[in-house]
């Protein structure tokens, strides 16, 4: 079944020129990229994208780590494209993360895991939407 995700390579990737080395991973997966930019969130923008977290502990130090500076948004697409990317990410822990996924290989720890993915079609449908227009997406 054709899918569209929204990924994000964090800050911490980004600032450390990780960006070709993970859209390499992507790609290499037989995952197409329909949409992609670079953006640098406001701390009320990273809020309002992990609102379903805004309970959790690390809420705070996610949505300040999330805008410290910038991130690429894509929109990706492919069969069963939610779950295989999120397989591709590994563990959210990349101390956890199997061997070959981008967490274990990127990720400095916990919150600075170097990639989000979205993990439902419904949360892939608000995120896509938060981030961009229908313009902006290849179909
Ligand atoms: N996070 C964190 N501490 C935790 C769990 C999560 O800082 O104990 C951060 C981490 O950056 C993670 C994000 O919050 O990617 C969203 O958490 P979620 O449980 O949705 O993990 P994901 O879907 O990104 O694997
Ligand atoms: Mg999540």
């Amino acid at each position: 079944m054709r899918q569209q995700t929204l990924a994000i390579i964090k800050p911490d990737a980004v600032s450390r020129n990780l960006i070709g080395k993970i859209v390499e991973r992507i790609e290499a997966e037989g995952i197409k990229i329909v949409a992609m930019k670079m953006i640098k969130m406001t701390k009320e923008q990273a809020k309002g994208f992990y609102y379903v977290h805004k309970e959790k502990p690390f809420y705070e130090s996610l949505t300040d780590f999330m805008s410290s500076g910038p991130c690429v948004v894509m929109v990706l697409e492919g069969d069963d494209v939610i779950n295989r990317y999120r397989k591709l990410m590994g563990a959210t822990d990349p101390a956890k993360a199997e061997t070959g996924t981008i967490r274990k290989e990127f990720a400095t720890d916990v919150e600075k895991n170097a990639v989000h993915g979205s993990d439902s079609p419904e949360s892939a449908e608000f995120e896509i939407r938060y981030f961009f227009s229908q313009l902006e997406i290849i179909n």
